[in-house]
């Protein structure tokens, strides 16, 4: 017997603010948005695609990532998924790893995972569908770079990007900004000689020039060409030494550690 299907669920990318991106999950009826920063961008697209808002999912307490919350409230009185540990009051079901949340109206099951470092209750939700394969991950990783440690310490960060590559690599990353051109700067800067990197480096620039998104991208392509994933890579340890950045034969950490150093100043 064949399965009778749903309408398949589709991500909008709303632009807000200088370079953030709130996700849209829908089925042509309801939605749910991922870390509304701003309600504005959020209600016209709702009201342009003719959707009725069911959930809002949250990954960290940083103000472009939930400063859109209350006044979506005020229009629709939904669920508010998001970090136990992270200090957000609008949050109405907590979450942590290992957590598995159905959402009301959309045919959408998500996996939570910790993933610490940006600040430290930051979450990521995991969809493990067959054929749609999709993280959203907030300013954990980026295309081609990852998330500022502001309150979590290098290991974690590091430890929680491993959680992320550790996905399926056809999984799609739905991160919050559009930061992959500069990151691609850096990462290009430390590994020279990855082919798969300068590869990249020409298709994304295309994409801004047409006024794309550059994500989603995927677990593979972020393995393959960012160097946040690739710290132990001789050529990305090499650039490290040779810039007086890491001593020769510290441990990888030391390395990640300094890499995100260097980012910061880059
Ligand atoms: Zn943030
Ligand atoms: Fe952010």
């Amino acid at each position: 017997m064949t399965p009778i299907l749903r309408s398949d669920l589709t991500v909008l990318a709303i632009p807000a603010f200088k370079d953030n991106y709130l996700w849209l999950i829908h089925d042509g009826v309801n939605a749910a948005v991922v870390d509304p920063g701003d309600a504005g961008p959020v209600l016209a697209a709702l009201a342009a695609n003719n959707l009725a808002l069911t959930a809002i999912l949250l990954t960290h307490h940083h103000a472009d990532h939930i400063g859109g919350v209350q006044q979506l409230l005020e229009h629709a009185s939904v669920p508010v998924f998001g970090p136990r540990n992270d200090g957000i009051s609008t949050v109405t079901h907590p979450l942590a790893e290992g957590d598995h949340i159905r959402l009301r109206g959309l045919e959408l099951a998500l996996r939570v995972l910790d993933v610490p470092g940006h600040t430290l209750g930051h979450i990521a939700y995991v969809r493990e569908t067959p054929g749609a394969h999709w993280v959203f991950c907030g300013d954990t990783m980026f295309a081609g770079g990852c998330g500022r440690v502001f309150e979590g310490t290098p290991a974690q960060m590091a430890a929680s990007l491993g959680k992320l590559a550790a996905l399926p690599g056809d999984t799609k990353v739905f991160c919050a900004h559009e930061y992959t051109v500069a990151n691609l700067r850096f990462a290009q800067a430390v590994e020279p000689g990855n082919a798969e990197l300068s590869k990249r480096v020409e298709v994304e620039a295309e994409k801004r020039a047409r006024n794309e998104p550059t994500v989603p991208s995927t677990i593979a392509l972020e393995k393959a060409t960012n160097p946040f994933l690739r710290y132990g890579e001789p050529e990305i340890v090499g650039s490290l030494v040779r810039e007086g950045k890491l001593a020769a034969g510290a441990a990888p950490i030391e390395a990640f550690a300094a890499l995100r150093e260097w980012k910061n100043t880059f």
